[in-house]
């Protein structure tokens, strides 16, 4: 790990810290650190997940935290604005020579670098406020009903739960980024995971299979893992569009909120245009992942995966996100019969 002044030079520097300023400047980021803060998510949040258990649970306590507990918004306001990123952040050394090795503003090198910069800074600065364990939600409810701390609304099972059922440790969580015991902040990267999920659209994830060093053959775009209710579980590759659109945010250098709000492309939604889709654990095996402590066990399996269509997006609109769609064929048939640990050494070795 290293710090940004180790590494990049001024432009690159003065990239990045406009692209971070303007993500950070959202309301999205600052409800989703304030939840944080609280200790629990609002209970439309807390529904909005893939096959969200809680949706079909009226009874969950959950149902109960329809706005913020007093003062869990003040906190990570400070905070943000008061973050020194050079002091706070570090990053992946490899990642930032690579971010340092491309053209500043332009290409599809530069875009990724920096989406990926950008995803891992949102994620650190989740880690980090889970770790100074606020919980303002306990301060407001501890005495006054026991029942519905922290603890017990993230512990609560209904009389229909199975007794083996394993809960998640908290109620931050994507559905398929909780194997915390593989994470090196435990539960805090659970909750990094949650927080890109929230304020980008999706776990950003990138194509590892190649170095990407030659020209006649660019950098796929970033791809993204989203955890949305009645949102396709897949992970999804952002279109030229999104992601131009996303680095032109992020760069569009203004310091008005109300205007950032407006022209904000944030979080990203998958639609029926986002044709190129991976199943989870078949991401892995063609080299496509985030961290290689983030992938479920289950990925470690080498399975082929024929080609199928994807029929877990259907046309709805929820929370006044635009999704969709009668999908086809995302999953191509792979013949790399190669062991994933085989893969997953191999891609480590690739700069980028
Ligand atoms: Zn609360």
């Amino acid at each position: 790990m290293a710090g940004l002044d180790a590494v990049l030079d001024q432009p690159h520097r003065d990239f990045f810290d406009s692209a971070l300023g303007n993500v950070f400047g959202t309301e999205r980021a600052l409800e989703t650190y304030a939840q944080i803060v609280d200790g629990l998510p609002i209970a439309s949040v807390a529904v909005d997940r893939y096959g969200s258990r809680h949706e079909k649970s009226l009874s969950h306590p959950i149902a109960r935290h329809t706005s913020l507990c007093p003062g869990a918004t003040e906190i990570p306001r400070a905070f943000l604005a008061q973050l020194t990123i050079s002091g706070t952040l570090s990053f992946d050394d490899e990642l930032l020579r690579a971010y340092q090795s491309t053209q500043p503003g332009s290409g599809r090198s530069f875009e990724c670098c920096l989406i990926e910069l950008v995803a891992r800074a949102v994620h650190q600065i989740a880690v980090l406020l889970f770790q100074q364990g606020h919980c303002i939600h306990n301060d407001v409810w501890s005495t006054e009903d026991p029942a519905y701390t922290i603890d017990a609304v993230t512990a609560w099972r209904s009389e229909r739960t199975p007794a083996h059922f394993r809960l998640d440790p908290t109620l931050f969580s994507h559905f398929a980024y909780g194997v915390v015991e593989q994470y090196p902040d435990g539960v805090a990267d659970a909750v990094g995971y949650w927080a890109e999920n929230r304020v980008l659209g999706g776990v950003v994830i990138l194509d590892r299979s190649d170095s990407w060093h030659d020209e006649h053959q660019p950098e796929p775009n970033v791809f993204l893992h989203s955890d949305y209710a009645r949102v396709t579980f897949r992970v999804w590759r952002a279109l030229d569009k999104q992601q131009q659109s996303l680095v032109d945010f992020p760069l569009s250098g203004s310091s008005n909120t109300c205007s950032r709000a407006s022209s904000s492309p944030l979080p990203l939604a998958a639609s029926e245009k986002n044709l190129d889709r991976i199943d989870p654990e078949y991401a892995t095996r063609r080299k496509v992942y985030r961290d290689i402590w983030s992938e479920s066990r289950r990925a470690m399996s080498p399975r082929i995966v024929s080609a199928t269509k994807d029929l877990s997006t259907r046309t709805v609109s929820v929370f006044g996100r635009v999704k969709e769609t009668t999908s086809q064929m995302y999953i191509e048939r792979h013949k790399d019969t190669r062991p994933i640990e085989t893969a997953f050494t191999k891609s480590r070795c690739v700069a980028r």
